[in-house]
């Protein structure tokens, strides 16, 4: 479109890209949001024109992840991280369990939380494989009393994703879905509630998105601060308080964007390719990268990856920064390389990424 925005090539884990149509829209839009003299952050929360802009998002994430109708979706603030908080806050009484699946250091997060008001242990955990895995249907140890089930569908910082779900019969199922929501296809009433924060593949931070089924919001602890129980947010539409509206908004337009491009298939489709160029050079490589997930483990969204040495990986990603490659570098807390290949990422980017490292290679084996 617009040939003369210089766009970087952008792998950050989070906030991550942006499809570039839904920037300029927002841009053409700030100034005079449709019509009204002001732009979206200057509308009340309460008028029409900014209703019609909130209710449309919540639409249509429920149109393109298929939810059912004994779903709703709310529009949070806190972050996933707050989620962390309310999941036991509003499930998990004192003398209850509930069971937190390991997979890495966002589900270890929860796991804290989780403790403090109830007793949360581990169905099952990776970790002594440096959470390499998503571990096997047949290990997951939970009980049938357990309040919820919990767990992280992408590692985000270990590059880790469930590729299906397990069936846990009436026990509800929670999903911290942050790092892949929308990037496939889902089946929503496998799940009693999923959640999001927004700065990954749905739009700015400062929104979180929740999935909840009916009944988890009625049974939920009456007893706790008004804005942590999901059933103020529902009754109200998420807009007990103001909300993100700017969030709101842009998250609507990605939504639009995924719609444009053909919805939740074609985007599937496109995240397998983009994975693929990056995965593909790492198993070509005859070992000079290593990836650090497990073959049937590997996260379409993050790819983490180790050179042969920390000197190789400093000079690779010295050079990949000169080369225009953003966020490469690892999650601090362990090192290594990373590529986010979220659903705005481009082919192209990924691309450039592929040959970039083939490159490297072919001058420093
Ligand atoms: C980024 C991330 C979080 C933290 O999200 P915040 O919105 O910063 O609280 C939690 N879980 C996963 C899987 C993430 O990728």
């Amino acid at each position: 479109m617009n040939q003369l925005v210089q766009r970087a090539y952008n792998f950050n884990a989070g906030p991550s890209a942006l499809p570039l149509a839904v920037l300029e829209k927002a841009q053409q839009e700030l100034i005079d949001f449709r019509g009204t003299g002001m732009s979206i952050m200057e509308l009340s929360h309460r008028s029409a024109a900014y209703e019609e802009v909130h209710n449309q998002a919540i639409a249509l994430l429920k149109e393109l992840l298929s939810i059912p109708e004994d779903y709703e979706v709310l529009f949070l603030q806190g972050g996933a991280s707050l989620q962390f908080s309310m999941i036991p806050m509003n499930f998990l009484t004192p003398e209850q369990k509930a069971g937190y699946i390991m997979t890495g250091s966002w589900s270890e997060k929860a796991f804290s939380e989780a403790k403090l008001f109830g007793n949360p242990y581990h169905v099952a955990s990776t970790k002594d494989s440096q959470y390499r895995g998503i571990p096997q249907f047949d290990e997951l140890q939970y009980n049938a009393t357990d309040a919820y089930v919990h767990l992280t569908s992408n590692n985000t910082i270990y590059g880790t994703q469930w590729k299906e779900f397990p069936q846990i019969g009436d026990i509800p199922l929670i999903a911290d879905m942050s790092s892949d929501i929308l990037s496939k296809p889902i089946d929503v009433s496998k799940f009693a509630l999923i959640y999001a924060g927004a700065q990954k593949n749905l739009g700015p931070s400062g929104v979180t998105v929740v999935i909840i089924r009916k009944d988890m919001i009625e049974k939920a602890n009456s007893s706790i601060p008004t804005m942590f129980k999901y059933s103020t947010h529902s009754k109200n539409n998420s807009l007990y308080n103001t909300p993100p509206t700017f969030g709101i908004y842009m998250l609507g337009e990605v939504l639009n964007w995924v719609k444009g491009i053909g919805g939740i298939y074609e985007i599937s489709k496109r995240n397998e390719e983009k994975a693929k160029l990056i995965y593909n050079a790492i198993d070509q490589s005859h070992g000079f990268y290593s990836g650090h997930a497990e073959l049937g483990s590997r996260s379409l969204m993050n790819i983490t990856f180790r050179l042969k040495d920390e000197e190789l990986e400093k000079k690779f990603l010295e050079e990949a920064k000169n080369e225009g490659f953003i966020g490469v570098n690892g999650h601090r807390s362990v090192g290594g390389c990373r590529a986010s290949t979220y659903n705005a990422v481009p082919y192209e980017t990924c691309k450039a990424f592929s040959d970039f490292m083939l490159q490297f290679q072919n001058k420093n084996e």
